[in-house]
């Protein structure tokens, strides 16, 4: 059991990293930090610190840009996330990746199970892996679960683009990286996926780089 003595010492930093003003550094992949996983957040920041917090992290996502950041990517170990993805693509990546606009959302101790066995393969990138995006296979629908920034209950379920972020986000909360799940044979650098990758199914890239889709 943690007593609030445990707790200063992970409130402290994040006041010190919330001291600079503006976007706050993102970890990148080698960072034993991405890999450790988190504590469940319990109250060791106060409301008006992780009030704080999740403006940075809001600010941070924006500035990146991205339609997500977890606490361990900007170097706290505590089970919170922010997402939001206001899906500015042209209606047919849309309809295919059912990218489908996201509200900003906080996300406080989240955990995702499948709904149903269906699973969507597309290209995704990470801001701790710049300059990379490889194809992952992820559930297509998923029950959240977990609790919002007030601490009200929070159990929805995701489907489309929405449900692979929160797929994406929860899972850095367990210390994985999208690698982890990825094909890799499907890695493409950015200017790769610029000049090569732009259909909105990964159907070409699979033939041509030579992996499963499921
Ligand atoms: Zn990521």
């Amino acid at each position: 059991m943690a007593t609030p003595r445990d707790h200063a010492p992970l409130a402290e930093r994040v006041e010190e990293l919330l001291a600079a003003e503006g976007p706050l550094p993102i970890v990148a992949a080698g960072d034993p930090v991405l890999r450790r996983g988190t504590e469940r957040f319990d109250g060791q920041l106060d409301p008006a610190l992780l009030a704080r917090f999740v403006e940075a992290l809001r600010v941070t996502m924006h500035a990146a840009p991205g339609v997500g950041v977890a606490a361990p990517q900007v170097g706290v170990e505590l089970r919170i996330a922010v997402i939001e993805d206001p899906a500015p693509v042209p209606d047919e990546v849309r309809l295919a990746r059912g990218r489908a606009p996201q509200p900003f959302r906080v996300l406080v101790n989240p955990s995702y199970e499948p709904v149903g066995s269906q699973r969507a393969a597309y290209f995704e990138g990470c801001l701790s892996v710049p300059g990379w995006q490889a194809v992952v296979a992820r559930h297509a629908q998923v029950r959240l679960t977990g609790e919002d920034e007030q601490g009200r209950a929070l159990d929805e379920v995701f489907t489309g683009w929405p449900a692979r972020i929160v797929q994406h986000e929860t899972d850095h909360l367990d210390g994985m990286l999208y690698l982890d799940r990825a094909e890799l044979r499907s890695l493409s650098s950015n200017a790769s996926m610029a000049e090569r990758w732009t259909q909105s199914t990964p159907e070409e890239a699979a033939k041509e780089l030579g992996f499963e889709l499921p």
